[in-house]
């Protein structure tokens, strides 16, 4: 979901190309699975839009049944199961899995993405209202209210100069 992010000029995407996929998840990858990591981006995207009520522009046309369908499709782009061994006269596990490393890679994303939007953090999802920030983070101490320590100073700073000079910042937030 952080492959979508904002700097000071403007927002950046790290999933454009191939390459970019191949740096994201350290493993081969084609042009059918660029296709489909954006797609399951854009519906990780979305249910944390649904779950956070997020009101940014950036979260705007979200589609809940849509995001469903992509994160269970991607759920099942590979197959894996537990695999007991004996090593050394002891029982070890092994875990067995079949698919393209980046199939591997998705249904791995989707099934950590189906913890988070079920298990007990989902309540501590939020949208950074930064000026500019794209990113959604885990409330993690009650106090938290950014996703970095940048959006937290780049907000602080916008405050003062909105107090001080009656004026808004620059067009994405940034004077
Ligand atoms: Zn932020």
């Amino acid at each position: 979901m952080n492959t979508v992010w904002a700097n000071r000029s403007q927002v950046h995407d790290d999933l454009t190309t191939v390459g970019g996929l191949r740096d994201f998840l350290g493993v081969a990858a084609d042009e059918t699975d660029l296709t489909a990591f954006r797609a399951l981006r854009r519906a990780l995207r979305d249910l944390a839009g649904v779950l956070t009520e997020d009101t940014r522009e950036v979260a705007r046309d979200r589609d809940l049944d849509r995001a469903v369908a992509e994160v269970n499709r991607a759920a099942r782009s590979a197959r894996h199961w537990p695999r007991l061994a004996v090593e050394g006269g002891e029982l070890v596990r092994h875990n067995d899995s079949e698919g393209s490393p980046a199939d591997r890679e998705r249904a791995s994303i989707a099934a950590e993405a189906v913890e988070l939007f079920t298990g007990a953090d989902r309540v501590l999802l939020r949208a950074c209202y930064a000026p500019g920030c794209v990113l959604y983070f885990v409330k993690d101490h009650p106090r938290r209210e950014w996703c970095s320590a940048s959006c937290g100073n780049r907000a602080r700073a916008a405050r003062h100069y909105r107090r001080n000079r009656g004026e808004s910042p620059g067009p994405n937030g940034f004077s």
